[in-house]
């Protein structure tokens, strides 16, 4: 049994998918135990397993900024479902009343008129089932706390008792940022451009587990460094819902060079795009990662149509993820805001495709067409030689 003493703060937290892994749980459980410890690192926070929950303690007379520390935490981890503040009782019925009444008046404080009692209890000795808890703990709020009236279906103010190690009591939980814990699906390699869809892609892939390397090209000096910062930062922020990116930074100068002097106009998009691939790739496997992830959207621009992605992806043979493929721009956006990597994609400094914005750029290109092209290019040499000199950086690591 954990020791809990009375003058620190401690939140429950309800394990979200991984609950359904069956056998492989554990992994995925400890995967989500050591994301959260390196992500409370620093404040004192300690944290506890138990049936079917994890505790955050945090120390002893935390102050605010401590504690608001630990639930930016809790906010930004994937792998939970729910999370809240809880008091922590004893198991007896007065002692569970006492806290819910407690937690009833609570909730009057801050505005809330109607509630309902949810109970769970996996420990069978204790003398309420749920069912008892529900309506002699509702009854005692309703004694206690005369304002408040019960609404089993839409309540204002969700108030739950969970009866295990310990009894925990607790109102008003919130929501967890669901996904599963970053670092059990693998690492993949996100292709960050400096824009809107490319971190959303990063972070959607982080919600589903997997780890990132991130690869941004830039084609110094004809693209700022400003805008390589604007990759650094929407890296660190993407990285922050994870456990960190390492971001390469691969110049390409060199090679959008050879393409504008020697290729169509109306092919130099898909022809950068594919050679972004081949070194995508190669870096790919010396970082191993088991997958490219790109923000491409169908048809968002000329480069995204079917046949253009086919030939981008022409010349390789490693998955691409494109988590983005069927969302427009709108609902994109809205995931930029509320991860808030959108101020920052937006800031106007080019990036290296503008170096080619062709009038007339082809729409629907021919994969034998492409290759024969790109062929003609000779980019391997070029290739190897930027990543050679690419640069190498942590972003947001805890
Ligand atoms: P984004 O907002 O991600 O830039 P976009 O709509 O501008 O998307 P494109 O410029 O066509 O799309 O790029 C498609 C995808 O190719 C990007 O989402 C990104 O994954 C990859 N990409 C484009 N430019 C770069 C770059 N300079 N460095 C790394 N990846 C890039
Ligand atoms: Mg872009």
């Amino acid at each position: 049994m954990e020791k809990t003493r009375a003058d620190r703060i401690t939140w429950l937290l309800k394990p979200g998918e991984l609950t359904l892994k069956g056998r492989n749980r554990p992994g995925f459980e400890r995967a989500l135990c050591r994301n959260l410890a390196a992500r409370l690192k620093g404040t004192g926070a300690e944290l506890a397993a138990g049936s079917g929950r994890l505790y955050v303690h945090a120390p002893s007379g935390a102050d605010e900024d401590t504690v608001q520390n630990i639930e930016a935490a809790l906010e930004k981890i994937f792998g939970i479902a729910g999370w809240a503040r809880t008091v922590v009782a004893a198991k007896t019925r007065e002692a569970v009343f006492a806290a819910l009444i407690d937690a009833a008046r609570e909730c009057v404080h801050r505005g809330v008129s109607t509630f309902k009692i949810e109970a769970r209890r996996t420990d069978k000795s204790f003398p309420l089932d749920s069912w008892a808890m529900r309506s002699e703990g509702g009854a005692a709020v309703l004694d206690a706390v005369p304002s408040l009236r019960v609404d089993v279906h839409h309540p204002e103010a969700l108030i739950e008792v969970e009866i295990r190690e310990r009894a925990y009591i607790y109102a008003m939980g919130q929501k967890g940022r669901r996904g599963l814990p970053v670092g059990t699906a693998g690492r993949g390699l996100l292709l960050l451009s400096g824009g809107i869809d490319s971190p959303v892609a990063g972070y959607l892939m982080e919600s589903r587990g997997m780890g990132l390397d991130a690869v941004y090209f830039h084609a110094w000096p004809y693209t700022s460094d400003e805008a390589r910062l604007k990759a650094v930062k929407l890296a660190e922020i993407t990285g922050s819902y994870g456990i960190g990116i390492r971001l390469h930074t691969v110049d390409f100068a060199g090679i959008e060079i050879r393409i504008k002097e020697n290729a169509p106009e109306s092919w130099a998009t898909i022809l950068l795009r594919m050679a972004m691939m081949e070194a995508a790739e190669r870096l790919a496997r010396r970082r191993n990662c088991k997958c490219l992830i790109t923000g491409e959207s169908l048809s968002q621009v000329a480069s995204q149509t079917i046949e253009n992605i086919t030939c981008t992806q022409s010349r390789i043979t490693s998955p691409v993820m494109r988590p983005l493929i069927g969302m427009d721009k709108e609902s994109i956006i809205r995931i930029a805001e509320s991860i808030g990597t959108y101020a920052t994609s937006i800031l106007p400094y080019a990036d290296c495709c503008a170096l080619f914005s062709p009038a007339h750029p082809v729409l629907h290109g021919d994969p034998d067409e492409a290759g024969g092209l790109y062929e003609s290019l000779d980019l391997s040499g070029l290739i190897q030689t930027a990543l050679e000199t690419a640069r190498e950086e942590k972003c947001g690591f805890p």
